[in-house]
């Protein structure tokens, strides 16, 4: 079941309960165009999310290609899918894949998820103006190589996506952690930002970006572990020990 809450004027987020964990995203409310930053794992995540769209098409932004970012679209009147070209390249070889296994694993409750690609992609970055309010797509390799994050200058809100994570971020076999932690870091310099909405744990303000900064530091000289709160789920307490493992590879 998916909540719609408001965090301030035409911005609200969608927050959704999945079996090991939460999954967020933001709808932005522009005076010409709308768009909903990314769809959640199911078409059924995004209903409750039409009433507020009202008749326009929105405009669907990818954070990047895992599945419980991007399995709703098909729910939603949209007229364009836009994400970084890595994003649309995923959409070739792991995210079909993804989604046999889960249909194989859960027969029936996947059988509504249609794969919707980006029609339109970016390299480096790209802004969108919504009429009143922009946001500037940054890629920013870290999780995976095809993440990004969404800048709202005029609000002063970091869509964060899953480069930035509460208690702990996932890091994967080949995250590129270096360049992870060097865009973290000129993020984490930019005074303009006031709010950060990461797509799993709470919202917060810039902290998180330190707080994840010295997470991932801490991940080569093993003070990583010292930081994390006493008590966590066991999807954390498990990736924490699969993140120690693929940063001492790397
Ligand atoms: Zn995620």
């Amino acid at each position: 079941m998916t909540e719609l809450h408001q965090v301030r004027s035409n911005l609200y987020v969608t927050e959704s309960r999945l079996d090991d964990f939460d999954v967020r995203g933001v709808v932005i409310i522009g005076s010409e165009r709308t768009v909903v930053w990314d769809t959640l794992s199911h078409p059924s995540d995004m209903r409750p999310l039409l009433p507020l769209l009202r008749d326009r098409e929105a405009i669907v932004v990818y954070s990047h290609a895992d599945w419980d970012h991007i399995w709703g679209t098909v729910a939603l009147p949209y007229h364009e899918v836009i994400a970084h070209r890595f994003c649309q390249e995923r959409f070739s070889t792991d995210v079909p894949h993804c989604l046999t296994d889960k249909r194989l694993q859960e027969p029936g409750k996947w059988d509504e998820v249609v794969l919707i690609p980006p029609t339109a992609t970016f390299d480096t970055q790209m802004s969108l103006d919504l009429g009143d309010v922009t946001l500037e797509l940054h890629h920013l390799p870290g999780h995976t190589r095809d993440c990004c994050v969404g800048f709202i200058p005029e609000w002063g809100v970091l869509l964060a996506g899953d480069v930035v994570e509460t208690p702990l971020p996932v890091v994967e076999e080949d995250s590129p952690i270096d360049l992870w932690l060097a865009a973290l870091e000129r993020w984490e310099g930019e005074s303009r930002i006031k709010t950060v909405i990461p797509a799993h744990g709470p919202i917060g303000d810039r902290s998180l970006l330190t707080r994840n900064i010295s997470y991932l530091r801490g991940l080569s000289d093993g003070s990583a572990t010292a930081s994390l709160p006493i008590t966590m789920s066991p999807f954390y307490i498990s990736t924490h020990e699969q993140n120690l493992r693929y940063a001492r590879k790397s």
